[in-house]
């Protein structure tokens, strides 16, 4: 008797537009509460909402990035439900003519590659929030977040398992990224994802789903998949009944509760929005859209990996992120070193990012400063451990490399004269170990290198006192 999973997906994305969907009040993340709310987005009756063009814009974008199609003439809907987060008592959303339809994403999931059907994105309005006081007798109302622009992104249920999600999300997170149209910070909430969810046998009737809120990480959507999954095989194996239903997950105690029952479209009781115009997407509109397009990070990966004959590995370590993949290319084209460059950021700004804890997004670096440095050490003007201390004074002080390096007296020493001396004093002062070598012990020439660099304070040039060495010892 097997079970398998169906899992859908909706994704609301908060947009990083200027100003919000229907108003010009400012959508920066937090604030001092009710500073960045007009009367339009505070729902007085009476006002009129107008479209932020830019949200229709950024909406296009991500549909063609996800391979839909774009409905050329498409209109909002009004979303009835008494809530007091949303003061209208109606959200503005697209239920007859969402702006993208019938999409595609493939992601590779423990080793497959899959498709995954979207089947709509539409664009609404976010509500405010409810900030609860901690005596439990009071709610206080922030209407910021009222009319921030959102777009929903909604797939088949096309998931069979937690890898296959967590692989779609990435994915589709990347690919916000590169669009520049959402921050996908998920503790700041720009990045929401619902997971709806039912078993069935295999192959069977597609069973009755529940649809699962307030996860916060990746990780939480892992765990809940699993937990949620079990908890259905379990009351079916019974011979018990799963209800449609919202349902809470609660992270830290690694359970779901249910919330409410699940409301069909009908319990909205929507309707065209009869305060906005709807929208047409002519071919030069949209064609101005297309030629927006940034390059997305699989095309970059490709590109990487032809023209500057950079490993597989590294390509993809590089486009994990925007930012990443933007250092990259910046001291790249200004070193005019790009294997050298990938080798900087897949290895010790990667090492460096891990080391300080520091996100990607929070990433800011001056890559003309590491351009120089790549330059200096392949020219051979600093040794690798120079050249490593030196990003790391650049990642972490944002000193200058030049002054750094002077500073520190960590210059190549390519002077014959010192070198021999290095060589001369380290030979005397082991005889040992050249006795050693002497006698046909490979390693102890490793030893004497080791105490020759050193004399040259770490700024010694491997290759030249490698020769000085060999020479001394005939
Ligand atoms: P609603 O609009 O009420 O939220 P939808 O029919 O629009 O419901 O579906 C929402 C999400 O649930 C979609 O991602 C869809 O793929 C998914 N879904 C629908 N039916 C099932 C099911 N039986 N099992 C799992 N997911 C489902
Ligand atoms: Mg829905
Ligand atoms: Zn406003």
């Amino acid at each position: 008797m097997n079970w398998e999973t169906v899992i859908g997906l909706e994704v609301h994305a908060e947009l990083s537009a200027a100003s919000k969907i229907f108003c010009g009040c400012a959508t920066t993340f937090g604030g001092e509460p009710n500073t960045r709310v007009c009367p339009v987005c505070a729902g007085m009756p009476g006002t009129l909402p107008k479209l932020n063009r830019a949200v229709a814009e950024y909406a296009v974008r991500v549909g063609l990035a996800l391979n839909c199609e774009i409905t050329r003439h498409c209109k909002f809907d009004r979303k009835n439900y008494f809530y007091p987060d949303l003061p209208k008592a109606y959200q503005v959303s697209q239920l007859y003519a969402p702006i993208c339809r019938e999409g595609r994403l493939t992601v590779v999931a423990d080793g497959k590659e899959k498709s995954i059907g979207i089947r709509e994105i539409h664009m609404e309005e976010d509500a405010g929030k409810l900030v609860h006081d901690c005596s439990g007798n009071r709610t206080f109302m922030d209407f910021n977040r009222c009319g921030v622009p959102l777009l929903e992104i909604v797939t088949h249920p096309d998931f069979q398992s937690g890898a296959e999600v967590i692989a779609y999300l990435e994915k589709l997170r990347e690919t916000l990224l590169y669009l520049g149209v959402c921050d996908c910070k998920m503790q700041e909430g720009s990045l929401r994802v619902d997971v709806n969810l039912s078993v069935r046998r295999t192959g069977g009737e597609m069973g009755v789903r529940t649809e699962m809120k307030n996860l916060n990480s990746f990780k939480a959507i892992g765990r809940a998949i699993d937990y949620e999954t079990k908890r259905q095989i379990e009351i079916l194996g019974k011979g018990g009944r799963v209800y449609q239903e919202t349902r809470r997950w609660d992270d830290e105690n690694g359970v779901s509760y249910g919330m409410r029952s699940k409301e069909n479209a009908q319990d909205y009781r929507y309707f065209p929005e009869p305060d906005l115009l709807p929208i047409e997407i002519d071919d030069q509109w949209l064609k101005m859209i297309k030629g927006s397009l940034p390059e997305l990070a699989h095309e970059k990966r490709e590109r990487y990996i032809n023209d500057y004959k950079i490993s597989e590995k590294e390509a993809f370590i590089i486009t994990t992120h925007k930012n990443i993949s933007g250092l990259f290319e910046t001291v790249s084209e200004l070193s005019g070193n790009p294997l050298e460059s990938a080798h900087l950021v897949t290895g010790e700004i990667m090492r460096l990012l891990n080391q300080t804890d520091t996100l990607p997004e929070d990433l800011s670096l001056d890559g003309r400063k590491l351009a120089a440095l790549v330059n200096l050490v392949s020219d051979g003007k600093i040794n690798r451990n120079a050249y490593r201390e030196t990003v790391e004074a650049v990642f972490t002080r944002d000193v200058i490399p030049e002054e750094y390096i002077a500073e520190n007296g960590l210059m190549m020493i390519n002077d014959d004269e010192a070198v021999i001396e290095a060589v001369k004093t380290a030979l005397s002062e082991n005889s040992g170990a050249v006795a050693d070598y002497r006698a046909g012990k490979e390693k102890a020439f490793g030893f004497l290198m080791g105490q020759v660099m050193k004399r040259l304070g770490g700024s010694g040039n491997p290759d030249m006192a490698r020769k000085a060495l060999k020479d001394a010892l005939k």
